[in-house]
């Protein structure tokens, strides 16, 4: 049965943990094809695809400042980790045949393309997959914001915040068995609530311009398609 969507283009956001597979570092190159095979179906449906993807498989600024590094450089350490995770992630792309562009923040012409809006869209426009790197270029920010900025300038539709489970909980899944899941709920019942979403900056950000997040679970295979075709379950924050 072919798979419709109502989505133009979207914006995934993962973590960098989501590319380390069981291990407690790194990058895991069988996870990081798993990954890149959901972003091809996706594509492959039509659908003009924006990747973020976070480095705290590699490098957190705050934990690099908790150890005695100065908060900006641990902080520009991290955003250096997420070029690493887009570059694996744009060699598994190319591997299964999906044109792709690493964009960066932080300008390193050799290694990856500046952040040119109108050229990301003509690349996007060509169907291209974008995957932006190095977060906002700014310390004191996370991938999250950086998701919902690229996001919001692109012109998505929506982010797809892949994570480990199936949606947004009133409290931790993994550790409450009667823990339960919304279907919907709104920005500031998330701020109020501190429900684990997004940090705070970037769903303000969201809420500011009515970008919906929809938060799923990439653990089952085909889920990120799935999720685009309305099917399955998760939670849209809007
Ligand atoms: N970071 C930053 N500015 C940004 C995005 C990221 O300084 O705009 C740094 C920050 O130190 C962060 C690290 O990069 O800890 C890795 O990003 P993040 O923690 O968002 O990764 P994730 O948790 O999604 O893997």
């Amino acid at each position: 049965e072919p798979h419709k969507t109502a989505f133009r283009r979207v914006l995934l956001k993962i973590s960098g943990e989501a590319l380390m597979g069981d291990q407690g570092y790194g990058l895991h190159p069988p996870t990081v094809e798993r990954i890149a095979q959901e972003v091809k179906s996706v594509h492959d449906m039509g659908v003009e695809v924006c990747m973020v993807i976070g480095g705290g498989n590699i490098f957190r600024g705050l934990q690099g400042s908790a150890q005695g590094m100065e908060r900006t450089t641990a902080d520009y350490m991290g955003m250096l980790a997420t070029v690493m995770n887009a570059l694996a992630m744009q060699s598994a792309l190319e591997g299964l045949g999906v044109f792709c562009r690493v964009i960066s923040a932080i300008r390193m012409d050799e290694v990856a393309e500046p952040y040119i809006r109108r050229r990301a869209v003509r690349h996007l426009e060509k169907k291209r997959v974008c995957i932006f790197a190095a977060g906002t270029g700014n310390p004191y920010f996370t991938t999250d914001t950086a998701a919902t900025l690229r996001a919001s300038e692109m012109a998505c539709e929506a982010i797809f915040k892949g994570t480990k489970v199936d949606g947004v909980y009133d409290k931790d899944p993994v550790k409450h068995d009667d823990a339960v899941r919304f279907d919907n709920v709104s920005y500031d019942e998330v701020l109020a609530k501190h429900l684990k979403v997004m940090d705070a900056s970037a769903i303000a950000l969201a809420r500011d311009n009515n970008l919906p997040i929809i938060v799923f679970s990439l653990d089952d295979p085909g889920g990120f398609q799935s999720i685009l075709s309305g099917k399955g379950t998760y939670t849209t924050v809007h």
